[in-house]
């Protein structure tokens, strides 16, 4: 199945027969080929994805018969949850602990959207009050068509599940391009997309690169929507190819996040959530808070306490017991995150723990959890997203150059704020210039709320009801009800 792709509702070759390596992290070792899907059969998964929508069962179904696919999808992941969760660990690295909590999210994710599903049913349509009575009007919410999906490497079920679960609730038909590094769980998605006979058609999985089945799906003519996840860069590619043919766009890009602690925050609960701001997922989180501003008073202390406690994490494959951080997903993110804290060095930055490959570990793309300090507010490693188990933290005088260093970022997924006095963190979560903020916690997410970045983090929202929303159109209904003449042209 992995050498394939799933089209219409069946697992065929790719039509130029090429596979991709795909390798577990914490070994280096290939555990099996993908397809390597290109323009060819990126063509035949959106003409099956448009005559699916266009002439199929699905978008004629009510939202409450979607919505049981939905849910039968949600519990084909739950029930095979240890299953998925591995293969997430074999082929991203994240600890199994971690993963667990990826699949359950995606579950949910799925079950969340099959609620909205049910409801469009009656909140579908809404009438507009107009002042000019001769005329009723209306607004009807109604599917956006195809959809070009293409996810990343961090959360590879949980990505797609955001895009697909809500698409599907909307009525869409889906072209699936999962990252090439971790395309194992897709897959997965689209067996069970077949155990649960969802119409052919309606959910499509072409894995391949991004150069080759990525872009011609951003460049199909058939393609209603796209929906990305991925970096800035490709994000950016992806809206070039979009508006060609001014497709519906919604953008999850990359970020710098900050953290702001105040001293009067108990310094093991800071410490605590630095902690997890970072090196979850070994730090691979759009959303990570990986700017870290700390007020003078107690700068000391939380880097002492965060530099003890970083280098106490365990490190290891993510299937054995007890690990905390595994391995970075590719050779090339590896290679990555060493220049830029070399670069970091270079640039006069300290190391205060961490910065190299773990001693002990002779095979895998692991790297110490790294806390960085006495960088400059335009460098680099301050600036631009590493993507890895990297911290830099900076001390801040007073609330107002907390907010302006936060704030100076092209940047705006999200933002973090610890303080006990709640005036000052509402005042502060309300200058934060981002999609997603923090008070006295940072990462924690639900499928219930709003997720999406300002500035250059992205467009649009994912998650909650403006998820579903992005799979959307909105169309106005409005009827001449009088019974006169209109009587512009032809007088009575
Ligand atoms: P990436 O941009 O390299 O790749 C993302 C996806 O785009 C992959 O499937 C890739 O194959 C595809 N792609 C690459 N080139 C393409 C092209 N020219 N046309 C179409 N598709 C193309 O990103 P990545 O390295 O997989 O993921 C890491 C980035 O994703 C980070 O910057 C991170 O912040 C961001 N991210 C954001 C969120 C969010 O919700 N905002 C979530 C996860 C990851």
């Amino acid at each position: 199945m992995q050498d394939k792709l799933f089209i219409d509702g069946k697992w065929e070759k790719p039509r130029k027969g090429g596979t991709i390596d795909v390798i577990n992290p914490a070994t280096e070792e290939v555990i099996c080929k993908a397809a390597a899907g290109t323009s060819n059969d990126i063509d035949h998964a959106v003409k099956a994805a448009r005559i699916a929508f266009d002439s199929g069962p699905w978008p004629k179904l009510t939202g409450a018969e979607r919505a049981r696919y939905l849910r039968a999808i949600a519990q084909k992941i739950d029930e095979r949850r240890h299953a998925l969760a591995r293969l997430e660990v074999a082929n991203n690295g994240k600890p199994l602990s971690e993963a667990l909590w990826d699949i359950d999210d995606a579950a949910g994710c799925f079950n969340y959207y099959a609620g909205l599903a049910e409801e469009l049913d009656t909140n579908a349509e809404e009438s507009i009050a107009i002042a000019d009575t001769r005329f009723s009007s209306k607004a009807v919410r109604e599917p956006v068509g195809v959809v070009g999906a293409i996810t990343p490497w961090n959360y590879p079920l949980l990505m797609v599940a955001w895009k697909v679960a809500p698409a599907l609730a909307a009525a869409c038909t889906i072209v699936l391009k999962p990252s090439e590094l971790t395309p194992l769980t897709a897959l997965e998605l689209g067996r069970i997309a077949e155990e649960i006979e969802l119409p052919p058609g309606v959910l499509n999985i072409v894995t391949g690169t991004g150069p080759d089945a990525g872009e011609p799906l951003t460049e199909h003519p058939l393609v209603d929507k796209l929906a990305f996840t991925g970096s800035v860069p490709t994000g950016r590619k992806v809206m070039m190819a979009g508006a060609q043919d001014i497709k519906n766009i919604s953008l999850e890009l990359g970020g710098k996040s900050p953290f702001v602690v105040f001293a009067d925050s108990d310094i093991e609960k800071a410490v605590e959530w630095i902690m997890f701001g970072i090196f979850w997922n070994q730090g691979q989180v759009c959303s990570a808070t990986s700017r870290v501003l700390v007020e003078e008073p107690i700068y000391d202390a939380v880097l002492k306490r965060l530099t003890e406690e970083a280098a106490k994490i365990r490190i290891g494959n993510g299937l054995d017991e007890g690990t905390l951080l595994g391995p970075i997903v590719s050779k090339g993110q590896y290679d990555k995150i060493l220049a830029a804290i070399e670069r970091a060095r270079l640039d006069g930055a300290t190391v205060a723990t961490g910065g190299r490959r773990p001693a002990g570990f002779d095979s895998g793309y692991f790297i110490e959890p790294t806390v960085l300090t006495d960088m400059t507010a335009d460098s680099f490693v301050w600036r631009e997203e590493i993507f890895g188990p990297v911290v830099c933290v900076m001390p801040f005088s007073d609330e107002e150059e907390a907010i302006r260093l936060a704030n100076d970022s092209r940047f705006g997924l999200a933002a973090a704020v610890m303080s006990e006095d709640r005036a000052r963190c509402e005042r502060v979560a309300r200058a934060f210039r981002a999609g997603v903020v923090w008070v006295n916690c940072s990462q924690p997410t639900f499928t219930e709320a709003p997720w999406g970045g300002y500035k250059q983090s992205g467009i649009g929202r994912e998650l909650g009801r403006w998820g579903l929303a992005n799979y959307l159109e909105v169309k106005q209904i409005t009827s001449f009800d009088a019974d006169e003449p209109w009587g512009w042209y032809i007088k009575g």
